[in-house]
């Protein structure tokens, strides 16, 4: 058993696809053992995605992904970093297999509808980033 780190993120909210994209996590037999809706300033999506600060589209995403909220989410199953990568797809929409989220839903590079983390030690990281124990319900 593993657990990643998942973002729904501004795309989906703003679009009402939160329910549509959970069925997707949960037919895909991954569950949903904490979640929450938030807004994050531009100064906390800043420090999540401090690893891309110099990539030349980090002014951009941290200003997506602080312009509507965000549904956090701890996902726990077999394999679940890289089996949710997998259910996501690929980061350009336009190269996601076909059943993917983002294949499905994304609306772009940027706007790409779900954050899984890439690796197990920065799954451990994220979820420490946004839940605290007790919000953790295994
Ligand atoms: P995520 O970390 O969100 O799960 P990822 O691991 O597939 O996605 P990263 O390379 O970590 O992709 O990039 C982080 C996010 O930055 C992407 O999900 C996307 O929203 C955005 N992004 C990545 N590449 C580009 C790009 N070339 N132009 C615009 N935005 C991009
Ligand atoms: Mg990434």
């Amino acid at each position: 058993m593993e657990r990643t780190l998942s973002i729904l993120k501004p795309d989906v909210t703003r679009r009402n696809l939160t329910g549509a994209v959970n069925q997707r996590i949960e037919s895909s037999n991954l569950r949903i053992i904490a979640q929450k809706r938030l807004h994050l300033t531009l100064e906390q999506a800043q420090r999540f995605y401090a690893v891309h600060q110099e990539r030349s589209f980090f002014n951009d995403l941290c200003t997506f992904m602080s312009s509507g909220p965000v549904v956090v989410q701890i996902l726990e199953g077999d394999n679940a970093v890289n089996h949710y990568r997998d259910v996501m797809g690929a980061t350009n929409p336009a190269n996601a297999d076909e059943g993917t989220i983002r294949r499905d839903f994304a609306e772009s590079i940027e706007a790409n509808s779900v954050h899984g983390s890439d690796s197990l030690d920065n799954a451990v990281k994220e979820i420490a980033f946004f839940f605290s124990e007790m919000e953790i319900v295994g």
